[in-house]
């Protein structure tokens, strides 16, 4: 039985793989034009501290190809454009229309013209790229969403050069128990009910504390990253490990 056919999660609800890929594009969809807005919101600010730590950690150099997947608001391909000189050159990919919409007008607004920065509109499981193309690979808050998790981690080996770096960005799980608590009281009680104030829309962001919560720990995500091929795996905390920064590459 394929992905699509099988039984997952959205959130946490059981669906097909086929609804759930149809939810999470609805989710983004309806959030594409508040979601710079949000994230400042939700994170108080802290996002953009979390993204800028993920930029210098990530090894872009000056004449680099990087790919950014599930690029969304542009954030890390503006970040790497900048780091990497006028030499730099990023594709971005996102499956949603909309977001890459957003992305594509942010990265202009920067600056960043085509030819430097390009949109190519794909599913992260099946990037539309010859094998060893990029010297860096990128997601930052999005392989949570995507319907096969490892799939989308071998894609992201195989079109990375030997000796390529593959950063990402995601929430995982407080590492301290009274953070725990506290954060799980604020997800689950003030994110979705924020939402819904500025956007209208309670059950997107009931969904991304949802999935949050169901995505595997730092432990369990660098084994996934491991299994898919990735040597020198390693992974640090931010904010007490409400969010983690993993790193491996294509030996
Ligand atoms: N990377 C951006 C950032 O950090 O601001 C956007 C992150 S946003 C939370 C998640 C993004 O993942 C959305 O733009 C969504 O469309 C994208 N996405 C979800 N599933 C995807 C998939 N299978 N392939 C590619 N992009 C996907």
């Amino acid at each position: 039985m394929s992905a699509q056919d099988s039984q997952t999660h959205f959130g946490f609800a059981t669906v097909s793989g086929r609804e759930k890929v149809r939810r999470v594009m609805g989710v983004f969809s309806s959030v594409a034009e508040k979601y710079d807005i949000m994230n400042d919101l939700m994170s108080a600010g802290l996002h953009r501290l979390w993204k800028r730590r993920m930029i210098n950690c990530t090894e872009a150099r000056a004449g680099a190809l990087a790919l950014d997947v599930a690029a969304g608001s542009g954030d890390i391909a503006i970040g790497l454009l900048r780091k990497m000189g006028p030499t730099g050159r990023v594709i971005l990919t996102d499956l949603n229309g909309p977001m890459l919409a957003e992305g594509a007008r942010r990265v202009i607004d920067a600056g960043f013209l085509p030819g430097r920065a390009d949109c190519v509109q794909a599913d992260g499981t099946r990037l539309p790229f010859p094998d060893d193309t990029f010297d860096v690979v990128t997601i930052a808050f999005g392989i949570r969403n995507f319907l096969d998790i490892e799939a989308g981690l071998a894609e992201f080996r195989r079109v990375l050069k030997p000796g390529g770096q593959f950063v990402c960005l995601e929430f995982s799980h407080p590492v301290l128990p009274l953070l725990q608590v506290a954060y799980d009281a604020y997800s689950f009680n003030a994110i979705p009910a924020l939402g819904e104030w500025v956007t209208g829309d309670r059950e997107s962001y009931q969904y991304l504390v949802e999935s949050i919560r169901r995505f595997p720990d730092q432990g369990r995500f660098s084994k996934l990253i491991r299994d898919a091929g990735f040597e020198l795996v390693r992974h640090s905390n931010m904010t007490g490990g409400i969010v983690a920064l993993h790193r491996g590459y294509k030996v």
